[in-house]
């Protein structure tokens, strides 16, 4: 990959990368076709990466649907597909671990310790070996875009890390790989995150900039579904990911809710039109 990835760039072509688990849907598909439009080649990878789940998490009944992925990278003409195994990215003796202070201890990071280190380290090992210069993430994992956009900065990385609009299913339910976990009742039960963070939505197109009222909205949207479990509901800044007293600037209003044993994360982005306005600009 590193040989081949550097003879491109030699070529003097724009290279574009899409890291992925696998178990392809069109959030990921949409990710392909953005870069389509900017790079060529467009290289995607497929790796299961063992070190961001934790002991009691789902990496053993994880999708690994390979052939069904193949085609569908085929259909949306991705130019490459890079899928290592665990023992090719960590040979034994692998010591080497990176790691965000702050950011990757808040919100997802405390209910998976361990998770961002392992997100961080393998996404700089994939960066160092792609060398893309444009790198495209979704903001479905908003704390992990930032993250990953915080490590490119300090550790003065070539790529542009690209961030793509959430993809969703008709009635809002985000997509994600870890949807084929739900059965129909659950299924049915998961569009309550989307509807919470509609909710919140109104309430500050009707002027709300108060965080508590948001919330306990959302609570209320939230409880009302008997299936859900609520791990966390937070408006934080979008770039400390820290709690906000008032609505002003940039921030995101996140959730992360467990339907039956399968745990959904989504959140609404929320711009500030300009530095000093009132005015906001949603990202559902
Ligand atoms: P994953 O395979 O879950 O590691 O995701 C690979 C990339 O796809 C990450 O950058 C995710 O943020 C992105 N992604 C996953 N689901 C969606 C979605 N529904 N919309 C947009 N991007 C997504």
């Amino acid at each position: 990959m590193k040989e081949n990835a550097r003879q491109v760039r030699a070529e003097g072509r724009i290279v574009g990368f899409v890291p992925t688990m696998g178990a392809l849907h069109e959030g990921h598909l949409a990710l392909v076709r953005r870069a389509k439009l900017e790079c060529a080649p467009v290289i995607v990878s497929i790796f299961l990466n063992p070190k961001q789940f934790g002991p009691k998490e789902d990496l053993a009944k994880y999708p690994r649907p390979f052939e069904l992925d193949v085609e569908k990278l085929n259909s949306v003409s991705a130019d490459a597909l890079f899928a290592p195994e665990p023992g090719d990215v960590y040979p034994p003796g692998f010591s080497t671990y990176i790691y965000v202070e702050g950011l990757s201890e808040r919100l997802e990071g405390r209910t998976r310790p361990g998770h961002f280190r392992g997100v961080t380290t393998v996404v700089l090992k994939l960066l160092e070996i792609v060398q893309p210069h444009l790198a495209y993430f979704g903001r479905k994992d908003a704390q992990q875009v930032r993250l990953i956009q915080q490590m490119a900065r300090d550790l003065n990385l070539d790529t542009e890390i690209v961030i793509c609009p959430i993809v969703r299913e008709a009635d809002g339910l985000a997509l994600s790989s870890r949807n084929a976990y739900l059965r129909a009742q659950e299924r049915r039960a998961a569009t309550v995150l989307y509807r919470a963070l509609d909710a919140a939505r109104r309430e500050m197109t009707r002027g709300v900039r108060d965080p508590l009222r948001l919330q306990n909205l959302m609570r209320k949207v939230l409880e009302s579904e008997p299936l859900a479990n609520v791990d966390y509901s937070e408006v934080v800044d979008a770039h400390t990911f820290e709690p906000l007293a008032r609505i002003r600037r940039n921030c995101y209003v996140l959730l992360a809710v467990r339907i039956g044993k399968t745990r959904l994360i989504d959140n609404l982005f929320v711009e500030a039109a300009g530095p000093d306005s009132e005015e906001l600009l949603f990202h559902l």
